[in-house]
């Protein structure tokens, strides 16, 4: 069986056709432009390929309530082109194809616990550090929605000590994104984050961010998995730090065997960054 996969990004629109095991057979990628310019290319790319099914793993906010008339819509984005934008109605009339709908990060997520690195988990999170922070959840074995769906990377976190950014949010300043994020970096440091590699100064109060959200997440989720990607997170040495960080903050009140095996608890992204178009991949077989 042949299925249809989209990871829709605000700079990018990866698309590709993948098979039942997540194999990607084929794939191609455009710049994210508006609707009338973009669409039609990643039409085009599927029309003829016989899929079964699409999945769509989506930039927010999106509706993804079945009963809502907006169910299937990219709803407040600050991408203007996109906002208020019926990207599953529009594939659907185009491919007459089901399909499925889901965050990015929880598409990653579905990756990851499908072909990647969470396999048997029930309750795992996935989070991303790139030109935003943002995480995806599954909870007692299913994608967690609720009222919308988390936007864990607006958290609020306390400055660490010494620590006087404005913050780069431009909705709540220094919001986990807003601190911690690759744009966030790039202001504080007046440098492109990879070129500042070197600089241990920046990747200590880097991991104190993450290990705060970390230590909140775990406290109020309780995964049995944490795992990090995005572009930040190519950063290798920031794993330690992180790990190190998340048990000083828990500060022994949490003592369960994961806790004890940190470095098996909080880890990379298993699946060569294709974690994101492998679970839109996911996504399409379930909604076949
Ligand atoms: P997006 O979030 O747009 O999908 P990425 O996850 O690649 O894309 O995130 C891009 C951000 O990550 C940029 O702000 C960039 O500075 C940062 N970034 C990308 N690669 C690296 C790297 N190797 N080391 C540190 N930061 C990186
Ligand atoms: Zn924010």
């Amino acid at each position: 069986m042949r299925y249809g996969a989209l990871e829709a990004g605000g700079t990018k629109m990866i698309v590709a056709i993948g098979d039942e095991n997540g194999k990607i057979l084929e794939r191609a990628s455009f710049p994210t432009l508006t609707p009338a310019e973009t669409m039609p290319k990643m039409i085009d790319f599927f029309k003829d390929k016989e899929i079964v099914s699409l999945g769509i793993a989506c930039f927010g906010p999106i509706d993804l309530n079945k009963e809502s008339k907006t169910y299937g819509y990219i709803t407040s984005t600050p991408k203007l082109d996109w906002k208020n934008y019926d990207i599953v109605g529009e594939f659907k009339r185009a491919l007459n194809v089901p399909v499925g709908f889901d965050t990015d990060v929880n598409g990653s997520l579905l990756g990851e616990i499908t072909w990647g690195c969470a396999q048997n988990k029930t309750d795992a999170i996935y989070l991303t550090i790139g030109t935003g922070i943002g995480g995806g959840v599954m909870t007692n074995g299913k994608l967690l929605h609720g009222m919308l769906h988390p936007e864990m990377g607006h958290i609020k976190l306390a400055l660490e000590e010494g620590d006087s950014y404005k913050g780069k949010c431009p909705y709540h300043g220094t919001c986990f994104e807003g601190l911690a994020a690759g744009p966030a970096i790039e202001e504080r440091w007046g440098k492109k984050a990879v070129e500042l590699a070197d600089n241990k100064e920046v990747w200590e109060l880097e991991s104190a961010y993450i290990a705060q959200a970390l230590s909140s997440y775990i406290l109020t989720l309780s995964p049995q998995i944490i795992i990090l990607g995005g572009g930040v997170m190519h950063q290798m040495q920031l794993f330690p730090l992180i790990r190190k960080k998340v048990i000083e903050q828990l500060n022994g009140y949490i003592n369960t065997d994961e806790i004890k095996n940190i470095d098996e608890y909080i880890v990379p992204a298993s699946l060569n960054d294709d974690q994101g178009i492998m679970g839109a991949v996911k996504l399409a077989i379930d909604a076949a």
